[in-house]
């Protein structure tokens, strides 16, 4: 295709970007829509909510829900109404900014695909085989690698996590909840996340020892977060790969322990997610706490000191006695 005007350039120009969120669920909640449910597809998962554009473009709300965004493609579309694009134009239209703006919102979430790593059409990596021998090319983590995210060799080990020497990316396996088996992986640089196969259901497993039962859990969005909470003694540490935690993923935990400390990014997103988790699962006999902020800056236990991060789980409230 030739680009006849600076529009039309502009254009292609982001239509070959295409910018997908790493956390496309956790992205919508940032941008005001609930995720009401996931359908899990061979090669993708899709995301329901109610159409942000309904109202506009119809006059009515949207009840069903209508609206479904692709977590790989990050394509989004109203069955009802026709409102369909690509992800950074949802960017644009749910917070008015222009298409650069919304590349750098969208880069600031960090992206899950960037141009140049694009596979040609065909995806190779969809046609290998997942096994255990698929990780024959990853190595431990570099101690250097380790110190910089106040990780331990032992913490590694303990959650296989494991490190691709030649990118220098840290390799997160995601695993079968109850047999263990290898589903793939989370690949994560600076700024970098894709998930091996690309529509790999994150949603129907966690990341931690799945083999461990106690006391209390501490759920986290991160898996690395999880991996530096059991670097620091704290047990049962877990992480939902974002801020959506799916109904699967909660039931799971609930499964493992009699208390879960929701450790959630302490941003927007994971807020309503923390949220949205206690007024559900309180009813239903989840007993939950907060994991404390009101100490620090930090938008996440990783970014915490060794001090800060036992303080925020140690002074981890009961959800009416603060609020932020
Ligand atoms: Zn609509």
């Amino acid at each position: 295709m030739k680009p006849t005007s600076p529009t039309d350039f502009w254009d292609s120009l982001a239509a070959f970007s295409n910018p997908v969120p790493h956390d496309v669920a956790g992205a919508l909640t940032a941008l005001g829509i609930e995720v009401l449910r996931e359908l899990s597809k061979p090669d993708s998962t899709e995301y329901l909510a109610r159409c942000p554009a309904h109202l506009a473009l119809t006059g009515k709300q949207d009840r069903r829900p209508s609206f479904s965004v692709n977590g790989t493609t990050g394509l989004f579309h109203c069955f009802s109404c026709g409102y369909a694009g690509p992800f950074i134009q949802l960017v644009e239209d749910g917070l008015g900014y222009h298409r650069i703006e919304a590349f750098q919102w969208i880069a600031r979430h960090g992206v899950y695909r960037t141009a140049e790593e694009e596979p040609p059409a065909g995806r190779p990596e969809e046609t290998l085989r997942i096994n255990e021998a698929s990780l024959a090319l990853f190595t431990p983590p570099p101690p250097r690698a380790c110190a910089r995210r106040s990780l331990t060799p032992e913490a590694c080990r303990a959650f296989g996590v494991l490190w691709n020497p030649e990118k220098h990316r840290w390799i997160l396996p995601i695993r079968h909840p109850e047999t263990g088996e290898l589903w793939g992986w989370q690949e994560k640089g600076k700024r970098f996340f894709r998930n091996y196969p690309a529509g790999i259901h994150k949603g129907a497993t966690l990341f931690g020892d799945l083999t461990w039962r106690g006391e209390t859990a501490l759920l986290l969005e991160s898996p690395l977060d999880a991996v530096r909470a059991h670097a620091l003694g704290i047990p049962g540490a877990f992480a939902s790969f974002g801020a959506h935690a799916s109904e699967a993923q909660i039931r799971l935990l609930k499964a493992r322990c009699k208390q879960l400390v929701l450790g959630l990014d302490n941003d927007t997103a994971g807020r309503t997610s923390r949220d949205r988790i206690h007024t559900r699962w309180r009813p239903r006999g989840l007993v939950m706490r907060f994991l404390d902020y009101s100490h620090t800056t930090a938008k996440d236990l990783g970014d915490m000191s060794d001090a800060d991060a036992l303080t925020a789980y140690g002074n981890a409230h009961h959800p009416w006695r603060r609020r932020r």
